[in-house]
């Protein structure tokens, strides 16, 4: 990868009125073409972000889609949906969705197909609980997560993105250390590369309190593709100083 990508998340979160702001000065600061950025963002604001960002470099996405088509699925969003607003982007298999929504693996795999089958790129994400790490577990874990997505959409799995968010990093201001990151994104990459003939070309993100004053560290190892970012992509001088690490 030689282009790094950095995906806001921003979770439940946002009003019309401080989305408009935090757009404006992320799209006046985004000058580098060096990095593409991106923002998921949630459902009620679609077509807002989507005017905003029309004439903007700033990509962006949704934070779920359904693992159905359509129909009796109250509350649900369909890929046909996104689709229908430009939505480039959907995280699949958040942890905060596996958690609270029981989504498993099965059903990770199958948004990740509902999206890719609506031109939408699905950013899957995979990582271990702080218990599972104690266990000794995080590599059985991060690669169950990712091998159910493989084996649901491995012919087209170079076109996914893949993040890695240890759980007991994200929000809690714990980062894995540059060191601990690249280990599970080598690994994740050396899974990929069993699967598709391009991996080396398939982005790993790190997510889990990434900020301004440690991106640049993560972003510097060898396959850390770029960051999934989900408090600092609040503030536009944070999501921005992120994004200029990721531009060096
Ligand atoms: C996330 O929600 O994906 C995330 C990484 O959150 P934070 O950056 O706040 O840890």
């Amino acid at each position: 990868m030689t282009r790094k990508l950095i995906v806001g998340n921003w979770k439940m979160n946002g009003s019309l009125a401080a989305n408009h702001d935090l757009l404006h000065a992320i799209n006046a600061g985004l000058t580098s073409s060096s990095c593409q950025a991106a923002v998921c963002v949630p459902a009620p604001y679609f077509a807002q972000v989507q005017h905003l960002c029309a004439s903007s470099s700033l990509l962006w996405g949704a934070q779920d889609v359904s693992a159905s088509d359509s129909g009796a699925f109250t509350g649900e969003v369909s890929a046909a949906m996104l689709r229908d607003f430009g939505v480039r982007y959907a995280l699949v298999g958040h942890s905060e969705r596996r958690q609270y929504h029981g989504e498993t693996d099965e059903v990770v795999a199958l948004k990740a197909q509902r999206a890719l089958s609506a031109g939408i790129t699905p950013i899957v994400c995979v990582g271990e609980t702080l218990a599972q790490r104690e266990a000794g577990q995080t590599a059985e874990v991060v690669k169950r997560q990712l091998a159910a997505v493989i084996h649901t959409n491995g012919h087209c799995i170079s076109e996914i993105v893949v993040a890695y968010e240890p759980v007991w990093a994200i929000g809690t201001g714990k980062t894995a250390t540059p060191e601990q990151a690249q280990e599970v994104h080598a690994m994740l990459r050396h899974q990929l590369s069993a699967a598709s003939a391009h991996a080396d070309k398939i982005a790993i993100l790190y997510g889990g309190s990434m900020n301004a004053s440690n991106a640049a560290s993560l972003l510097s190892q060898q396959d850390i593709d770029g960051g999934l970012v989900g408090g600092a992509s609040l503030k536009a001088a944070d999501f921005l100083s992120i994004v200029a690490a990721a531009s060096q």
